[in-house]
């Protein structure tokens, strides 16, 4: 059993990994997590320094977006990852950030094309591009929705944004965001030396469903 305050513990550990992997800037980003068998999620304080990040900083809120446990103002995405949970009930963790080289494909509102095979198997296909979009009401969330319902990616490029990963715990977001940033980087160095070659989609498929389901321990 999960309590809030693991889940506290879990969603600040899971900051350093956006400074670790070189995600983001200054106070750019976030993450959070669902906590399981209540309508509530745990996310980061908005504003806050990620050196000065504590569990016990993390705001609790409900899937309003409303903050129910904590001291400081939850993160200005607060809204769009509410709408997140409140659509796609199987989201467990979700996180944003403007990493270079994705949020350079988001400028450009051009998805990732699917020629690498750790893309395949980790996005299962293209990058997808989401609508350009203002904070402040649900439209990014409605538009990380709309654009990920039905497509296997999870990690879409919201338009002269950046990105946004879901997955069934914040973990797998995290890892999402840190996979979508480094085959951003390699799609695009490629791009300077020739046209990258796609992979056949029945190869997609196959990658995705082994690495899906058969790899790891
Ligand atoms: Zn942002």
């Amino acid at each position: 059993m999960t309590t809030i305050d693991e889940l506290r513990r879990t969603v600040c550990d899971l900051h350093a990994e956006l400074t670790r992997n070189g995600l983001v800037s200054w106070t750019a980003g976030n993450v959070s997590a669902r906590v399981p068998g209540a309508d509530l999620f745990v996310i980061k304080p908005s504003g806050v320094s990620y050196d000065d990040l504590t569990p016990e900083s993390m705001v609790v809120c409900d899937l309003d977006g409303t903050p129910v446990d904590g001291d400081l103002s939850p993160s200005s995405d607060t809204d769009a990852h509410a709408y997140v949970y409140r659509n796609l009930p199987e989201v467990g963790g979700q996180v944003h950030t403007h990493s270079t080289y994705a949020t350079a494909w988001a400028a450009r509102a051009e998805p990732i094309p699917c020629v690498l095979t750790a893309m395949a198997d980790e996005f299962g296909g293209e990058i997808p591009v989401g609508p350009f979009a203002l904070i402040g009401d649900d439209s990014i969330g409605r538009g990380i929705v709309e654009t990920l319902k039905g497509h296997r990616s999870p990690a879409v490029l919201m338009r002269n944004h950046g990105v946004f990963t879901i997955g069934k715990d914040a973990r797998a977001a995290v890892k999402a965001a840190v996979m979508c940033e480094d085959v951003a980087r390699t799609v695009h160095v490629t791009r300077q030396l020739g046209e990258p070659v796609p992979i056949p989609a029945e190869d997609i498929d196959r990658l995705y469903d082994r690495y899906q389901n058969v790899y790891g321990q």
